[in-house]
């Protein structure tokens, strides 16, 4: 299993996870997607032998059937873990998002009904706006790099 790309974690990086493999990858757009990640949608994969190599997420029970795992140092949503034990990872939060393209959305009645037009927004292109280039040169991030640690934090 050490040689799984399927790794990931929090922002923070207390909580670090390794699937064994990926299912599919689907955007849902139900209200409790949304409210749980903080997004337009959830962004979700199923993993499959997901094995926690750093931490441990803590949980909301979001429903009788289903429950949310979160960092609790940080917040970073992390899980929709469902009765019967499935677990769907966050996309954003693997090291790789882009080996989890989405497939399929799913309950799209309660759909933003922005989303749609998202891709269509203008974009304005890096380098462009002075001030927003000075805030990025004085950014020192804290947050944890996109591959696994030997030790976490770092000493500052
Ligand atoms: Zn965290
Ligand atoms: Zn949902």
């Amino acid at each position: 299993m050490s040689a799984s790309p399927y790794t990931g974690g929090c922002q923070c990086g207390a909580v670090r996870f390794r699937a064994e493999r990926l299912g599919r990858p689907s955007i849902c757009h139900c209200r409790m997607c949304q409210k749980a990640t903080g997004g337009f949608y959830g962004p979700y994969v199923t993993g499959h032998n997901v094995e926690w190599t750093r931490g441990a997420p803590k949980h909301f029970a979001s429903s009788n059937l289903a429950r949310r795992g979160f960092c609790a140092e940080c917040g970073t949503p992390l899980t929709y873990e469902y009765e019967g034990g499935g677990v769907e990872l966050c996309i954003g939060a693997l090291d790789n998002p882009a080996l989890a393209a989405p497939v399929i959305q799913v309950n799209p009645a309660d759909k933003q009904p922005f989303t749609d037009g998202l891709a269509a927004l203008p974009t304005r292109p890096d380098g462009t706006d002075p001030e927003m280039e000075d805030v990025k040169a004085r950014v020192v991030s804290y947050q944890h790099p996109d591959h696994d640690t030997a030790e976490w934090p770092p000493q500052r």
